[in-house]
């Protein structure tokens, strides 16, 4: 039987590159999106004559890069293509990320009718001279005015990402930021602390001096703040760095991450996308002209979209290290240990017996009996040297 699966569709165009973007993204090259939509279409379609059409599909995820660059017949050949080619859930999620300064209310209204029914805004922060800093093309009101949009087109479903431990900020100022963010009444947030990775600008202009480094234990800091605001407004945190609306009828957590950690499968669609379908992980080529010509050339392997760069197998034992390490990012739920049983034939604490051991006496760990290990309070702040107990 086919499993059900996701599809992750990478649009790695941007207007302009941010100060501390390391994605698989390019500015200035936005008259090849009609092409690269072409090639999205192929690739989806060569995936779905793989599995006869036959294959489930729960949802769908449009990331970036800038998806909203994309004019609304290009998102709707995307998503139509999709539906030709799976089985697609008629409940599915089908999710776009969206920069707030690239929407109005009118495209939101076709992209809403069109079937996408989860956005997700890159806010960031709401103070003006950190957006500066990182480059991005919105201030703060293009963020409120995407979001109460958002809204009115109907996407009851939208999510708001922040980066928090920003060079400079002070507590103050995050706390605004949530405030501010909160009076808009996302269902979800993602919260992430800033990364300066190697490459970026911004790494350039820390070592240089010219920029502040970040200060850990702050961040640490307006991650316990942004814990304890969420909470009392209602929001509960189901993984390390996202928030869901408590809400008794609906489930505003994003199921296309959750696939993820859960350790299921996913097609990875696009540039530099990446896959993990019947024990192998894929890696896309990433560069947009290495993609536009894989996908014009005619598939020589028909197991294997032409897009493919890697494929790594992976095997029982590592299968399980994976399902260990991304199920214990979900703090509330952690790894199922019947899901684990039923799935590998052995219990995580028989698999790992030596490391849980010593996480639980660490106090980093905490285990119900045939239900759940999942990390205790202390371990969601040292979640890291968790993780890499099971690497
Ligand atoms: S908008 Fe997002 S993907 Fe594009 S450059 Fe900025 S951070 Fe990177």
């Amino acid at each position: 039987m086919l499993p059900t699966t996701s599809i992750y569709i990478h649009i790695p165009f941007c207007q302009k590159r941010c100060s501390y973007c390391d994605f698989n993204t390019y500015a200035g090259i936005n008259h090849l999106i009609p092409a690269y939509v072409d090639a999205i279409v192929k690739e989806i379609s060569f995936y779905g004559e793989m599995f006869n059409g036959q294959l489930p599909v729960k949802t769908i995820f449009l990331g970036g890069g800038t998806p909203t660059l994309l004019t609304t017949p290009h998102l709707s050949t995307i998503l139509d293509t999709v539906f030709v080619h799976f089985k697609v859930d008629s409940a599915a999620e089908i999710s776009l990320e969206a920069n707030p300064g690239t929407v109005n209310l009118e495209y939101l209204k076709q992209i809403r009718r069109i079937g996408y029914n989860r956005i997700s805004f890159g806010v960031q922060t709401s103070q003006v001279r950190h957006l500066n800093l990182m480059g991005r093309i919105h201030n703060f009101s293009d963020s409120i005015e995407a979001a109460k949009n958002a809204q009115l087109a109907d996407f009851d479903n939208f999510n708001l990402d922040l980066i928090y431990g920003l060079p400079d900020q002070t507590l103050t100022e995050w706390e605004d930021t949530l405030n501010m963010i909160l009076g808009l009444n996302p269902r979800h947030l993602s919260l992430y602390a800033l990364g300066i990775e190697e490459g970026t600008p911004l790494w350039d202009w820390v070592q240089r001096g010219l920029v502040v480094q970040p200060d850990d234990d702050l961040a640490a800091s307006m991650y316990e703040l942004a814990n304890q605001r969420l909470s009392e407004s209602g929001y509960y945190a189901y993984e390390i760095s996202n928030f869901a609306f408590q809400d008794q009828k609906n489930d505003w957590r994003c199921q296309h991450n959750l696939q993820y950690w859960h350790n299921q499968p996913y097609l990875g669609i696009g540039a530099g996308a990446h896959g993990f379908f019947n024990g192998k992980r894929t890696e896309n080529v990433s560069g947009v002209g290495e993609y536009l010509r894989a996908l014009s050339q005619t598939a020589g392997d028909l197991r294997q979209s032409p897009a493919v760069k890697q494929t790594h197998i992976v095997d029982n034992f590592t299968e399980q290290q994976e399902t260990m390490m991304v199920g214990l990012r979900l703090v509330e739920e952690g790894v199922s240990i019947p899901d684990f049983t039923a799935r590998f034939g052995s219990s995580p604490a028989e698999v790992f017996r030596d490391e849980i051991q010593q996480l639980i006496s660490q106090g980093l760990l905490e285990m119900k009996t045939d239900e759940f290990i999942r990390l205790s309070h202390k371990g969601r702040l040292l979640g890291n040297m968790v993780f890499q107990k099971f690497v």
